[in-house]
């Protein structure tokens, strides 16, 4: 029996007025349009993935669609501490390849 309980999403508190949410990138502070950062998440099993959608379930993190942000984000294992787990190369390797790919469509939208 697997119970599918919805998690109501905690809402920004401070989101009255606002209509798009603003995310933070964790390589370099700014802040954006959720729509227009790339979101990572961990997954229940602790695997890290590009989370083009941005509505996967678990603890998210976000970098600017931007080279300079994930290369700052790898050098300074921000990706890992928003995270909460511990990133490996290989990891950071395959998310770059998942980063590029989304970066990708990002530029065909424009
Ligand atoms: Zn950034």
């Amino acid at each position: 029996m697997s119970k599918d309980t919805k998690a109501v999403g905690h809402e920004d508190g401070a989101a009255t007025g606002r209509r798009l949410p603003q995310r933070r990138c964790v390589a370099c502070g700014a802040s954006d349009a959720k729509g227009s950062l790339v979101r990572f998440v961990r997954g229940k099993d602790g695997s890290i993935a590009c989370d083009p959608s941005g509505r996967a379930k678990g603890r998210g993190a976000y970098l600017c669609a931007r080279e300079e942000c994930f290369g700052a984000a790898e050098k300074r294992a921000r990706l890992g501490a928003a995270l909460k787990c511990q990133l490996t190369g290989e990891d950071y390797q395959r998310l770059h390849g998942e980063f590029k790919a989304f970066c990708a469509t990002q530029g065909q939208k424009v």
